[in-house]
């Protein structure tokens, strides 16, 4: 059995990677990953602009200017100031190239065409300089930046309309188990509803990743070689859960066996999901994930988010991690690492109730998971504990 940071390794070792590109308008790119750095065209900002509503002078030996024109935001004059004279101006505004600062208007006293200034003036004070942000021609964004909203807005601001990103894989869900009826359908006795493949499908819809399908297979050995051959032929990442542990009707580790797939590893050192299995065939990576809901989420936020990320080039493929202080004693059950659904609160982390494999309602509340090492006995309010942000939380 190997060891939580291993495992993780090891998927970012022999996880499939993707090349393919495409080119996406910028209001489609939310979630890609960018393919190619963006080389900006323009300096930002275009011109020298004004980040004050006040006025734009040529400083001179006195304290009173004189007011000889008025500029706002998306005006082209550009008036030209002798020393002593200033022009009213407005945030965004060009400042004039003779203009040397920007005075805000609550520092001046206004009388007629006169003003007079309340401080000592400082040349290029309250004026953005051309190309503060960037200048034409640099690296506006690097390749493997995951495109969220803010990204959105910068490229925008630089009049960028195209964007190349890495293609998103296509990922099948497979969920396993006799027990299993989908939801709407009656539930007998002995029977439970599916819910790993509804709620896998939705997170990875939260993170961008829409090409997905779920299929159930019950437990029996040729029906899940059969569907995993197809499965894996068909696309770039399958997610298996459950069947993947030592009972006789758990089969999917035995078809993995069968159809050729190359076991990675099988088995951490972790708590929960120790049965875990990664694999690789004919260029898919092959995750076989526990069965039980909140460990199938949680092995999916450690192992199989960085294996996305990696497809697609990002520049961070793990979720954050910092450490912050616990906000109760906890004492721990194992010795193996663990990774228990925790809430971040203002003044620390927060362990939550409900932490067995099988209770997902818990992990609605978390938005982090605190990540304690092996053979970790009693941890005391105020100790720092490894804590990873889940997403979109
Ligand atoms: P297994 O890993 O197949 O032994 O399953 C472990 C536990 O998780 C059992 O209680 C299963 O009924 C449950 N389980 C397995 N797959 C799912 C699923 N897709 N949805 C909800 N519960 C499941
Ligand atoms: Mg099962």
């Amino acid at each position: 059995m190997i060891d939580t940071t291993t495992a993780i390794e090891l998927v970012l070792l022999h996880g499939s990677i993707n090349t393919k590109f495409l080119e996406v308008d910028l209001s489609d790119g939310l979630d890609y990953v960018l393919a190619k750095d963006v080389i900006s065209e323009i300096d930002m900002p275009p011109f020298r602009q004004s980040a004050m509503d006040g006025y734009a002078l040529h400083i001179g030996d006195d304290v009173f200017y004189t007011i000889v024109g008025e500029v706002k935001a998306g005006d082209n004059n550009n008036l030209t100031l002798n020393k002593g004279e200033a022009v009213r101006i407005f945030t965004g505004a060009p400042v004039p190239v003779t203009a040397n600062t920007v005075v805000m208007q609550e520092k001046v006293i206004v009388d007629g065409s006169k003003i007079t200034i309340e401080e000592s003036l400082i040349v290029n004070t309250n004026i953005r300089p051309q190309g503060e942000q960037i200048k034409a021609g640099g690296i506006a964004m690097n390749k493997g930046t995951t495109i969220k909203g803010v990204h959105i807005g910068f490229l925008a601001s630089l009049g960028v309309t195209k964007i190349t990103v890495c293609e998103k894989p296509s990922i099948a869900i497979l969920v396993t188990g006799n027990e299993l009826v989908s939801p709407g359908a009656k539930l007998c006795y002995g029977e439970i509803y599916e819910s790993n493949g509804a709620m896998l499908t939705a997170v990875l819809k939260e993170l961008g990743y829409k090409n997905t399908l779920v299929l159930i297979i019950k437990d029996d050995y040729d029906k899940t070689k059969n569907v995993l051959k197809a499965a894996i032929k068909r696309h770039d990442i399958v997610i298996v859960t459950g069947g993947v542990s030592v009972g006789d009707y758990d089969y999917v580790g035995k078809a993995f066996n069968a159809i050729g797939v190359q076991e990675i590893f099988y088995k951490v050192k972790q708590k929960p999901g120790k049965p875990l299995f990664f694999g690789m065939k004919e260029g898919t990576s092959i995750f076989g994930l526990p069965g039980n809901p909140a460990a199938a989420l949680s092995c999916f936020y450690i192992y199989v988010y960085p294996l996305l990320k990696k497809y697609e080039g990002a520049e961070h493929m793990k979720l954050p991690s910092i450490f912050l202080p616990l906000l109760s004693d906890y004492s721990v059950k194992g010795t193996q690492a663990q990774f228990l659904k925790a809430r971040i609160e203002d003044a620390g982390i927060m362990i939550l109730g409900g932490q067995s494999s099988a209770m997902i309602r818990a992990f609605g509340d978390a938005n982090a998971l605190v990540c304690l090492p092996k053979n970790s006995t009693e941890i005391k309010k105020g100790q720092n504990v490894k804590t990873i942000l889940l997403p979109t939380k």
